[in-house]
């Protein structure tokens, strides 16, 4: 083999061991209780572009949802309620692109109206959705796995403390961390599909 041929080949092969199995990022986001710019511009237009909060929700759920917006192959959500406009819009459009969505939620969190509009959305646009929990056993995950199915790929995990609520980004104390790392998500992976096994079939 060339020389130079045997070097590039190399240095490819690192780059490809580092994307895809070494590679770690992790990022902390918190929702706090003080948070007075946020305050002052809640209603505003495009509150999340001039916010200079290091907290702000809307920052957050920008985030999330730009995550969402950009999978490519799966999504697998656990989540104990999910209602926020913005993030379902994101899964809804997610459909459209013809990713595959899973989704657990817990069967307490159904019972009000606006989980069951935006329940009620995502069956009709082809989310696969269990629910799991019993009257004294919650299904009290809130994390979601951004393309973690696949050997050859370094997903995005979102876990932390945060329903994808109103009361979530607004009302709460909460943490988000986002994470790409390959041993942590197939963790994840196996918990989310333990989960999901367990539950007969979709609803
Ligand atoms: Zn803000």
């Amino acid at each position: 083999m060339d020389g130079t041929l045997a070097v590039f080949l190399a240095i490819a092969f690192v780059f490809w061991f580092y994307e895809n199995v070494l590679k770690t990022r992790i990022e902390v986001c918190f929702v706090t209780m003080d948070n007075t710019t946020c305050s002052n511009l809640n209603n505003a237009r495009n509150h999340g572009t001039r916010c200079e909060s290091k907290y702000c929700p809307e920052k957050l759920m920008s985030k999330i949802a730009k995550v969402i917006d950009l999978a490519q192959h799966s999504i697998d959500i656990a989540m104990y309620n999910l209602t926020n406009h913005k993030i379902v819009g994101s899964i809804l459009g997610a459909r459209k692109r013809n990713i595959d969505v899973r989704l657990i939620m817990d069967r307490s969190a159904l019972e009000g109206l606006d989980n069951h509009t935006a329940f009620i959305s995502l069956k009709t646009a082809g989310v696969h959705i269990k629910i799991a929990g019993e009257e004294k056993k919650l299904m009290h995950h809130k994390f979601c796995l951004i393309d973690t199915n696949r050997w050859i790929n370094v997903g995005m995990i979102i876990s932390g403390s945060l329903n994808w609520t109103y009361g979530g980004f607004n009302q709460n104390c909460e943490n988000v961390t986002f994470i790409e790392n390959r041993f942590t998500q197939n963790e994840y992976n196996e918990t989310f599909n333990h989960i999901w096994s367990k539950i007969a079939k979709p609803i």
